[in-house]
C-alpha cells in the first residue's frame, strides 16, 4: 500500500467515524438497531429519510443527479446487480430524502415469511446497502460532513472519499469496536481461527442479532485490528482441494486487493490446509490458516491472517 493510500483511507475512516457519532446523537437507538435488527432503522429514521424495498429501482424517482450503489463483495459477480440501493435527496422543502433498497429473489423469499409471520433471517448484503444509503444521507443533508466533501478539490476524489466512507461508516455500524471486543477476547492477538469462529458465532447469534454478517464483511473488518503491514485475507477453495484462489486481501491501513495470485509464503501454508488451523513463522512475522469452513454451496473458505512481528 502506498501512502497516498493510506492518507487516503484514513480520511475515509475519519469521515465514517463522524458519521457513526452524527447517527448515534440524531438517534440514540441506532447503535442497538444495527446490532439486534437493522430493518428497525426504516421505522426509527423515516422523519429524516423515507427507506422503501423496491422490486426495481428504475421508477420516477430515478433521476441523473440521483446516487446508485451497486454493491459486489467479490464472491459472485453474477450477483453484482441482485441488490442495488439508491439514495435521492430532497431538493425542496417538498419532497422527502428517500432511499430504496432493491430486493433480491432472496429478500423476497423472506418478506413472505415475515408476512407469515416466521422467523426471518436477511442476508447482510441487505443491511449493508440500507447503511451504505443511509452514509449518503448523512453526508448529503449534514453541513460539516458535506464540507469535508466540498472541500476537496478534485471531483472524482470527493465522490470516491464519499463512497469509501459509505461502505466504511456501514461495516462500522454493523461490526462496531465495541461489539467487537466484547465478542472476540483475542482482538489484540487474534489468528486466522479466531476470525473463522467469531463468524461462525455470529451466525448464530441470531435470539439477539437478527442481521447476518458475511464472511467477506467479518474478515474484512478484523484487518483493521492488525498492526501496520498486517493484512487477513478470504480463500476461495476448489472442490478438489487443490486450487487455492484468494478473493481479497484486506490490509491494516484500510485498502484492500481483489482477486490477486496467492504469494509464496500464502501457497506454502495453503498445502496445509485442512480441518485444523496451521500457522508459518518467517523471520517478518507469523502467517495463520483457519481450519476449513464449508459455506453455502459446498465452497470451502479459508482465512489467512498475515501478523508481523
Ligand atoms: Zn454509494
Amino acid at each position: 500500500m502506498t501512502d497516498s493510500n493510506s492518507a487516503f483511507h484514513r480520511a475515509v475512516d475519519a469521515q465514517a467515524r463522524r458519521m457513526v457519532e452524527l447517527a448515534r446523537v440524531l438517534h440514540p437507538e441506532f447503535e442497538q438497531d444495527c446490532i439486534t435488527d437493522p430493518d428497525m432503522i426504516a421505522k426509527h429514521w423515516h422523519d429524516d429519510v423515507r427507506i422503501r424495498f423496491v422490486d426495481s429501482l428504475v421508477d420516477s424517482w430515478l433521476r441523473d443527479d440521483a446516487y446508485v450503489f451497486y454493491e459486489n463483495d467479490g464472491e459472485n459477480r453474477s450477483s453484482l446487480n441482485d441488490l442495488l440501493g439508491l439514495f435521492s435527496p430532497a431538493f425542496d422543502k417538498r419532497h422527502v430524502h428517500r432511499i430504496q433498497v432493491q430486493y433480491g429473489k432472496k429478500e423476497r423469499r423472506e418478506e413472505r415469511k415475515r408476512i407469515n409471520g416466521d422467523r426471518i433471517r436477511y442476508p447482510m448484503r441487505r443491511y449493508f446497502t440500507i447503511l451504505h444509503e443511509l452514509g449518503h444521507y448523512l453526508q448529503q443533508t449534514d453541513d460539516d460532513l458535506a464540507e469535508t466533501l466540498m472541500s476537496i478539490s478534485s471531483t472524482n476524489y470527493n465522490k470516491r472519499l464519499e463512497e469509501g466512507a459509505c461502505n466504511r461508516f456501514a461495516s462500522l455500524s454493523l461490526l462496531p469496536d465495541a461489539y467487537m471486543r466484547k465478542h472476540c477476547r483475542m482482538l489484540h492477538e487474534f489468528t486466522a481461527k479466531n476470525v473463522a469462529d467469531f463468524f461462525k458465532s455470529d451466525q448464530s447469534r441470531g435470539v439477539h442479532r437478527v442481521c447476518r454478517v458475511s464472511r467477506q464483511a467479518v474478515t474484512r473488518r478484523f484487518a483493521d485490528f492488525l498492526p501496520e503491514g498486517g493484512y487477513t485475507a478470504l480463500v476461495r477453495m476448489a472442490e478438489d482441494g487443490n486450487d487455492a484462489r484468494l478473493v481479497f486481501r484486506a490490509h491494516a491501513d484500510g485498502g484492500a486487493e481483489y482477486g490477486t495470485p496467492c504469494t509464496f509464503d500464502e501457497r506454502r501454508l495453503l498445502e496445509t490446509a485442512g480441518r485444523v488451523p496451521t500457522s508459518r513463522r518467517t523471520e517478518e512475522g507469523t502467517m495463520t490458516l483457519s481450519a476449513r469452513q464449508t459455506g453455502k454451496g459446498g465452497i470451502r473458505w479459508h482465512i489467512i491472517v498475515w501478523r508481523p512481528y
